[in-house]
């Protein structure tokens, strides 16, 4: 049949028809995303109930009643299109936080921020990404699934951050540099010292995102300032060209209502903002992400529960000659010394799950979140009888 060739562009010239279902190579390439094994798969798979979650970095508290409240509420208005600009929320932590609400954007949790911060910012083949190995895995994830580059720096042989490694991935190209204090898995933060090295090394034209989705943790679990953690807050008049991203995910438990927000320079909201879908946070979340930081309460027990708790985890897995990676997270990496998968496959068959670090580049780790007290001696005991075998 002659074809028009106004109408119908020339595809056999190309190396043949991709037809409906091809993806450009860049996502051919990628791999979706492992998250942690739900609670109710576990269960209709063994057949039991009752099993134990430990693989996302959740807080065994749950969300704090007053949030509850303000959700209960906001739902008899699920009929009405959320506040697309999230006015109260944003007015709520820029009071908090000292800021201007301009500068502060919220995201459907701060994994949408992630990926914003690459479109809104990164043109694919032009400009580099900037990370380090082991570190939060959306980082790579994001720049990947749009077509941009990105660099891995090595890191030091107890997996932290190595800085000067990360400065002399620096180049006039990168346009983005993530990193994550403390940093999931490793649960490793950077010092003082370290922070003030990467951000007055990054280029002046990249923008530094300092990802504290557990700040509040590591300001409770350092409270003594012996570890030297620092957030990036302090620095953002030395640097405009600052990006630090929380979440309401981890210590104020709401996971699952999707709330996380970046603190900037207004000119960085302004990009972020052209790019973000209309309603991208609804009205649920917003309504119980603002309640939930009225909840002091809530937040101390959760700090005081990832002491004592993270402190148990550990001592009863170094009991059992596991390696234990220092924390200011709510979470810990546990380094096994031989493959994770089977270890892995036989707590699930104890109705523990946690995280295969697998994907992370860490094959012989899992990572073990918090869990209430009785959840804690549940997973040693777990993982004692795994090991024996
Ligand atoms: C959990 C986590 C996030 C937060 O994800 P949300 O999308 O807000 O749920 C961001 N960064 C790091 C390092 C995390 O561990």
């Amino acid at each position: 049949m002659a074809r028009d060739p106004d109408l119908a562009p020339d595809l056999e010239g190309l190396d043949g028809d991709p037809g409906p279902f091809a993806v450009p190579d860049h996502i051919g390439r990628l791999e979706p995303y492992q998250a942690g094994k739900p609670i109710e798969e576990l269960e209709r798979e063994l057949g039991v109930t009752g099993v134990l979650k430990m693989a996302s970095n959740e807080s065994p508290l749950g969300p704090s009643s007053v949030a509850l409240e303000a959700a209960r509420r906001a739902m008899a208005e699920a009929h009405l299109y959320p506040d697309p600009s999230c006015f109260a929320l944003r007015r709520g932590l820029a009071h908090r936080l000292g800021v201007d609400p301009a500068e502060i954007v919220i995201g459907g949790g701060s994994n949408e921020l992630i990926h914003l911060l690459v479109r809104a910012f990164c043109l694919p083949g032009r400009d580099v990404v900037v990370t380090h190995r082991h570190a939060f895995i959306s980082y790579v994830i994001a720049a990947r699934t749009h077509g941009v580059e990105v660099i891995e720096a090595p890191v030091r042989a107890d997996l932290r951050c190595d800085v000067d490694a990360l400065c002399d991935a620096f180049g006039p190209r990168t346009r983005l540099v993530f990193v994550a204090t403390p940093n999931n898995p490793t649960g490793a933060h950077l010092a003082r010292g370290e922070l003030e090295q990467i951000l007055e090394r990054a280029p002046a034209r990249a923008l530094v995102v300092v990802d504290e989705a557990y700040h509040e943790y590591a300001v409770a679990l350092d409270a003594d300032g012996a570890r030297g953690f620092q957030s990036s807050q302090p620095y953002r008049s030395m640097r405009p060209a600052l990006v630090t991203l929380r979440t309401f995910s981890k210590i104020y438990g709401l996971a699952g209502l999707r709330v996380g927000y970046a603190i900037c320079d207004r000119r960085a909201a302004n990009g972020l903002d052209r790019t973000r879908r209309p309603f991208n946070v609804n009205s649920v979340a917003q309504a119980a992400a603002l309640a939930a930081l009225e909840d002091e309460d809530h937040l101390a027990r959760a700090c005081e529960a990832a002491r004592s708790g993270l402190a148990a985890l550990a001592s009863g897995f170094t009991a059992l000659g596991l390696t234990v990676h220092p924390t200011l997270g709510n979470f810990l990496l546990v380094g096994l010394g031989r493959d994770a998968s089977p270890i892995y496959q036989g707590l699930l068959r104890h109705g523990v799950i946690t995280r295969p670090m697998g994907a992370w580049g860490l094959p012989q780790h899992l990572r073990v979140s918090l869990a209430a007290p009785p959840g804690l001696a549940r997973a040693v005991e777990a993982m004692r009888a795994v090991l024996r075998g």
